[in-house]
């Protein structure tokens, strides 16, 4: 797998990019133009953007034509979201974004520093890559994965750790809906400064 240096780039993998309704956390619901860069060595099981693993297998483009890009949809938000693009330095994409008057927010496990600048940071933490501290202190939103019951305890460690204004969500992991949605249900009511998190654009068959 090709991982690109973390320097000022101003061109990046991109895996796709398309406008759409956000469909998980604190934004869900949300029209936004999201920008899936190529990359990523978190090396998640149940990933189901594999392909966006290789970043060799995704074109370079520049920072300007994907701003540009996101422009023209008339959305007011752009979600940069991978693969990893924590993995890249992202000073120069999000200045794109800013120049272009757009909010920019990021989805990211926290597997290395965060670069940029950003209106709204979501905290995926990913138990296959321990995160680089320095996110907690940064991250709007923590949204963990629950894909069995000892993920509400490695929950917490990552709540622990937030701000005490980070927004908390609980999302089921996908084929495993059905048997732990029960339980963030049974876990949200009784500890409900968490909220749930459901991919709902998967029921909206939308990107
Ligand atoms: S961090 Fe995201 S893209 Fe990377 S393996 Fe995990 S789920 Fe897949």
């Amino acid at each position: 797998m090709q991982t690109l240096e973390k320097v000022s780039v101003d061109a990046l993998p991109l895996m796709e990019d398309f406008y759409t309704i956000q469909g998980e956390g604190f934004y869900q619901g949300s029209a936004a133009y999201f920008i899936r860069l190529g990359g990523c060595d978190v090396g998640c099981v149940w990933c189901d953007v594999k392909e966006s693993w290789d970043a060799a297998a995704h074109p370079l483009v520049d920072v300007a034509e994907m701003a540009s890009r996101a422009t023209k949809s008339g959305g007011g938000i752009v979600v940069v979201t991978g693969g990893e693009p924590v993995m890249y330095d992202l000073t120069k994409l999000t200045s794109a974004l800013k120049k272009a008057g757009l909010r920019t927010h990021i989805e990211t496990s926290g597997a290395y520093p965060l670069t940029g600048t950003w209106d709204w940071v979501c905290f995926s933490p990913k138990k296959f890559k321990t995160p680089d501290s320095s996110i907690f202190g940064v991250a709007h939103e923590l949204k963990v994965i629950i894909y069995n019951k000892s993920d509400f305890a490695w929950a917490e460690e990552f709540a622990s750790k937030v701000n005490d204004n980070c927004q908390l969500f609980l999302q089921p992991e996908w084929s495993k809906e059905k048997d732990v949605l029960p339980l963030i249900i049974d876990y949200v009511k009784n500890n409900p400064r968490w909220q749930v998190s459901l991919q709902v654009h998967k029921y909206m068959n939308i990107p």
